[in-house]
């Protein structure tokens, strides 16, 4: 048997109405905020992502699905191919592409799949999909203002809220600016030289790569050390202090309640000032929902015009995890069940149901070759609220026998008013 590749997984009815339920959500309230969406491709060139995430993140260096295209002459090599591992190196590089600093600042999001070889286990996925947005444009239209970041963070408070996820817990932080960013990382190389020595060897190598991320070590015997670094926090210069206490303040006015957390670093080399996280209790260790910040130096670094920015990417496997409402709940179910009865009858059921359907009845179509009781087995069996019988003595009066499977009442309908009765009995 060929099974779903490890990593992998197939998302199946009644769950998908639970992911359908999360995106219509997630949609509105982007409308509210002005987003409008973006779909880049699912795979793009491999340098894309060596370039903007980093050659020393466990992403790039470990984690990314990587081929070589076939060539079109046989002496040629083929180009190197990545399926997307995150997102927003996508959309920066069509911004750059399609000149978007045209547009001012531009409000986009995106929802769809990314794929990274990370070992599976609950809450996390070889193929996982991401709800992610970003706010970037010309320093000209506001694109680095604190404003944006507090915009960000307080759409994200009213998404989750809306979706009913309580307990959840914003972690900010800023890393810094390039200015202060390079005077920090010495104090942290310094700091580490007489102790990175009794640090696990992944630690130790980010040591030498990047300092910053020594923060990301998860080894317990590591944390008593990396408790007593320095912390960025100390180091912020003045614009950039202001500009995180800017971005709190609004936060405070608006009534978004953050916790200031500054061990959390990112991965990624291309953030700057405002780093955040979400996180849920529920999730176990998987516990982040979503992360997210400034990255003002990202499109610089692909070639591209000054362009700050700041974005956020909800991991939507575990949003969908850490839901309360239950897929079965969120499943529309069949209004009504049309039980054919008798030869001929398929086709006189096919017409009432395309009548109905274009009235938004939700409709399950039953088969002439049904006995009436499996008719209504099946009915039951679906959830349907109504069967609807149609043989030949209905057809000719054009009046139907409906009958409502929760009472057990059946009542005589006209054509016309089916669809209404159906409707209005919600
Ligand atoms: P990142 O792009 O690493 O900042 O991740 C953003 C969010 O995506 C995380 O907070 C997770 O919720 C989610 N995520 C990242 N990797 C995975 C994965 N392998 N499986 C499921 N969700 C993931």
């Amino acid at each position: 048997m060929i099974k779903a590749v490890r990593g992998t997984r197939d998302l199946l009815p009644p769950e998908t109405a639970l992911w359908n339920f999360v995106e219509a959500a997630v949609r509105d309230v982007f409308r509210a905020y002005n987003f409008h969406e973006v779909r880049t491709p699912i795979f793009e060139s491999t340098e894309l992502f060596s370039r903007s995430v980093g050659e020393e993140t466990d992403i790039v260096s470990k984690e990314m699905y990587t081929w070589e295209d076939r060539s079109r002459a046989e002496s040629e090599r083929g180009q190197s191919l990545t399926l997307r591992p995150e997102n927003t190196a996508g959309v920066v590089r069509a911004y750059i592409e399609h000149k978007l600093w045209d547009r001012g600042l531009n409000k986009l999001y995106y929802i769809g799949p990314q794929f990274r070889r990370e070992r599976p286990q609950k809450g996390r996925y070889r193929q996982f999909y991401q709800i992610g947005a970003e706010v970037i444009g010309p320093p000209s239209a506001g694109s680095e203002s604190p404003a944006r970041d507090a915009e960000v963070l307080e759409l994200l408070a009213t998404l989750l809220d809306r979706l009913g996820i309580k307990n959840w817990n914003l972690e900010l932080n800023s890393v810094g600016c390039p200015n202060d960013r390079a005077v920090y990382n010495e104090a942290l190389r310094k700091a580490l030289e007489p102790v990175v020595g009794q640090m696990d060897a992944d630690c130790q190598r980010r040591a030498v790569t990047n300092p910053l991320r020594v923060f990301d070590c998860k080894v317990p015997a590591d944390q008593p050390i990396i408790d007593k670094l320095p912390r960025i926090s100390e180091y912020l210069d003045e614009p950039c202090r202001q500009h995180f206490q800017q971005v709190q303040e609004i936060l405070n006015a608006v009534g978004v309640r953050f916790s200031l957390s500054d061990r959390l670093v990112r991965g990624l080399d291309y953030y700057t000032r405002t780093a955040f996280e979400f996180t849920h209790g529920a999730l176990g260790a998987q516990n982040a929902i979503l992360g997210g910040g400034r990255y003002d130096g990202l499109s610089e670094s692909l070639g591209g015009p000054p362009a700050p920015g700041i974005g956020f990417a909800i991991g939507e496997d575990r949003l969908v995890l850490a839901l309360k409402e239950s897929a079965e709940a969120v499943q529309r179910k069949p209004d009504v069940y049309i039980a054919p009865l008798g030869a001929g009858m398929d086709r006189e059921a096919a017409r009432l149901a395309r009548e109905m359907r274009r009235h938004d009845v939700v409709v399950e179509l039953g088969d002439e070759s049904f006995r009436l009781k499996k008719s209504l087995e099946t009915a039951s069996k679906i959830g349907a609220r109504f069967a609807l019988i149609v043989g030949e003595n209905e057809v000719k009066s054009a009046s139907f026998a409906l009958k409502n499977l929760e009472t057990g009442e059946q009542v005589s309908v006209p054509r016309a008013e089916l669809a209404q009765k159906i409707q209005s009995s919600h």
